[in-house]
């Protein structure tokens, strides 16, 4: 037997063995009917799930998955049965992994990494991954022998705003040498056995079955789905030893390269697994080996700029100063002016700059940002208005909450020393305008104003009157004031037969691009995501049907789907790839609906969590009952109109429902008369199951009482 093979070979049977006696001790310990289950996931052990269709539910399930485990493991010489062997590593660290939540609810507790990862955050990933703004997904694993080096690696990674998952001693050593942790910042701990790699691996395999649909059981289209679909790919430092190994091979087995940092001679296997012995030479490999193109971005600012510091936090005792809306005048604002009008790249500070501002108090701010361009339309204001968040916020040192004149920003001490100024938030600005919306925006000037007066002025004269403005503007964009509503089919490279149909009332389920931002897209890349959809011929006014809505998605989905309604949860509903906002379901006692939140974490009166329902539609299929939308969606007046409109909800957790309120209750004063409708719904502080909803809906007389059955 070669080397590896050998290796990969001892490594599994060890694994089994392992896997063999603790689900052994826990039966003999919790008996074959102790309920085992990763938290907050539809999907069961999804390796197992994905890979075989089984549903582990109670410790007895086990006994058989070790056999299934045990079978893949051939001893032969070759090395696509020494994969199926890594396979089988894989699944004995899944159930190795399982077994310790059944030890404790929160097994991760106090430990530096964070165990399972919901499905959820899953979710949530999806658009950052399909627009690119998280390039690739690294796992970083073992103990290296020179701790600066891991690092140097991590924040490479991090900078490019790879997703990058740490297993093993590498964890505390990037956290001693500074490397910031945490989901928002891209760099996630996931704990110090080797069996934890499996954390990040399930999240491969979930995505498989969330965006992508693949069958329960269908192996090899799981395979082809991790392989084509998921950028992955893995780093270990330090001496291999055999479980590592035999993981490395079920890596490669889901398409994974991996780039370890000894040298493996003769035994290493091109495009798959490779030795890298100078780290400086690490991450270029380890992305050139995945396909993945990183987009750099030099700016002229003394402090890094990436995608993964949009969630970093400043806290007080931390910032040199701070702008806030709380205490003083602020605004941010995009306008179109004349050609003439505008110097290009033109910078102008008007106040006291960072190194004049009085360390630790709080000041006010405008930024005004004047465009001009042949095909700049008064649309993409906001559009580009919306990004200055971002951008701000990818500075390494600068925190930025809000939008219009609802804003804060902190600059911390740190980024303050290293030589940040305001002249630098100008740059950052005019650099992403020029290179995101470089076909609309021929010529930008930035103006950046401290002066408290000043600031009042330009709020009051030129901000407020141009909010105002275009909110009357989006008020009147309903979908019967438009020609055109648009595809957008960006979730494809994940949910390859899924295709959203953007219009002004319905945002995109994801709730990333609306309208405008379609109409944007069409016009910055023209054969690009989103196309225009023609609306003649309407078929259908309450359901939403159009003969071009259909022509378009049968064409965008290749065929996968040939009829949507806009309007409709029950006939030909919109499809959902799997990163939506908020999931709609019926609620039958009450013929109703009810609808729960990506980040709500709790129960819903149908038995069912987010999660759980969520897991009932995605991958592009119809599946009627169920829909996916963004939150915006909610107080629409085309809401579900086909089955009566959001008179039908019932249910929604708390925070929702708070968020919608003010839009819900006037368009449900317009729409039906009804003063105050959503006290009318119940949330989780009044009813998590039906009988509690049901009582609740009598008391109040929620005008659902009164409707036909929705089925
Ligand atoms: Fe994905 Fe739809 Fe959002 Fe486009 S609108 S990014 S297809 S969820
Ligand atoms: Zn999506």
């Amino acid at each position: 037997m070669s080397v590896l093979t050998d290796l990969i070979y001892g490594g599994s049977n060890a694994v089994a063995g392992l896997t063999e006696g603790a689900v052994k001790d826990a039966i003999a310990k919790y008996g074959e009917d102790r309920k085992v289950a990763f938290p907050d996931t539809a999907y069961f052990l999804p390796t197992i799930y994905a890979a075989t269709g089984v549903k582990v539910s109670k410790l007895g399930d086990l006994t058989a998955c070790v056999g299934v485990q045990k079978s893949l493991i051939t001893n032969e010489e070759d090395l696509g049965a020494a994969l199926n062997a890594g396979l089988a590593t894989a699944v004995g660290a899944e159930i190795i992994e399982a077994l310790k939540y059944v030890e404790s609810d929160a097994p991760y507790e106090g430990e530096s990494g964070i165990g399972f990862v919901p499905d959820p955050i899953i979710r949530s990933l999806g658009v950052p991954l399909v627009t690119g703004d998280i390039p690739g997904v690294a796992v970083v694993l073992g103990e290296a022998e020179d701790p600066a080096a891991v690092a140097a690696v991590v924040k490479d990674y991090q900078s490019k705003g790879i997703m990058t998952f740490l297993v093993g001693n590498v964890i505390e050593q990037c956290a001693e040498a500074g490397v910031k942790m945490g989901l928002e910042l891209r760099v996630i701990p996931l704990g110090h056995e080797v069996t934890s790699v499996i954390h990040v691996v399930t999240v491969a395999i979930r995505a498989a079955l969330i965006f992508g649909n693949v069958t329960p059981g269908d192996l090899p289209g799981l395979l082809a789905y991790t392989k084509e679909r998921v950028p992955a790919f893995v780093n270990t430092f330090g001496a291999l030893n055999e479980v590592v190994v035999s993981a490395g091979a079920g890596a490669i087995a889901l398409g994974f390269p991996v780039v370890v940092d000894v040298d493996l001679g003769e035994n290493q296997v091109p495009g798959a697994l490779e030795s890298v012995t100078d780290h400086t030479a690490t991450v270029k490999k380890s992305l050139d080996l995945r396909g993945i193109k990183i987009k750099v971005k030099e700016l002229p600012i003394p402090v890094a700029f990436a995608n993964a510091f949009e969630g970093e936090i400043i806290r007080k005792g931390d910032m040199q100063v701070e702008f806030s809306s709380h205490k003083m005048p602020t605004c941010e604002i995009v306008q179109t002016r004349e050609e003439s009008q505008v110097e290009d790249h033109k910078i102008t500070i008007v106040g006291a700059d960072l190194n004049d501002l009085e360390p630790g108090q709080t000041y006010a701010l405008a930024t005004l940002v004047e465009v001009s361009g042949a095909k700049m339309q008064s649309d993409f204001e906001s559009v580009i208005e919306r990004k200055i968040h971002a951008w701000y916020n990818y500075m390494e040192g600068v925190m930025h909450t809000g939008q219009r004149n609802q804003i804060r920003i902190r600059v911390g001490k740190e980024a303050f020393e290293k030589g940040l100024r305001l002249s630098h938030f100008a740059e950052v600005l005019y650099a992403m305008i020029m290179d995101e919306f470089d076909i609309v925006v021929d010529k930008c000037q930035i103006t950046i104003i401290t002066d408290k007066d000043q600031v009042q002025e330009m709020l009051d004269k030129v901000a407020m009157p141009a909010y105002s403005q275009r909110d009357e503007r989006l008020e009147s964009l309903t979908d019967e004031s438009v020609d055109v509503f648009y595809t957008c089919t960006l979730c494809q490279s994940f949910a390859p037969s899924h295709c959203c149909v953007v219009t002004p009332e319905r945002l995109g389920l994801c709730g990333a691009v609306s309208w405008l931002d379609a109409k944007a897209t069409k016009e910055l890349t023209p054969t690009g995501p989103c196309q225009p959809i023609s609306k003649e011929g309407c078929e259908d006014e309450a359901k939403g049907v159009y003969p071009d809505v259909n022509r378009m998605v049968e064409e965008a989905t290749h065929g996968a789907l040939s009829k949507v309604t806009l309007y409709s949860i029950m006939e030909d509903p919109m499809t959902s790839c799997g990163c939506f906002e908020c999931i709609c379901g019926i609620e039958p006692f009450s013929n109703g609906v009810i609808i729960a939140n990506r980040e709500y974490a709790g129960m819903t009166p149908l038995g069912m969590t987010f999660g759980e329902l969520a897991s009932m539609t995605g991958g592009g299929v119809q599946t009627p009952g169920f829909m996916g939308h963004g939150r915006h969606f909610i107080a629409s007046k085309k809401f579900m109109s086909a089955e009566g409109g959001f008179e039908r909800i019932v249910w929604m957790p708390k925070e929702l429902k708070e968020d919608v309120a003010e839009r819900l209750n006037k368009s449900a004063k317009e729409k039906y008369g009804i003063d105050n409708f959503c006290d009318m719904i119940a949330d989780e502080t009044i009813a998590t199951d039906e009988e509690a909803l049901m009582t609740f809906l009598n008391e109040k007389g929620h005008p659902v009482l009164g409707l036909d059955p929705i089925m």
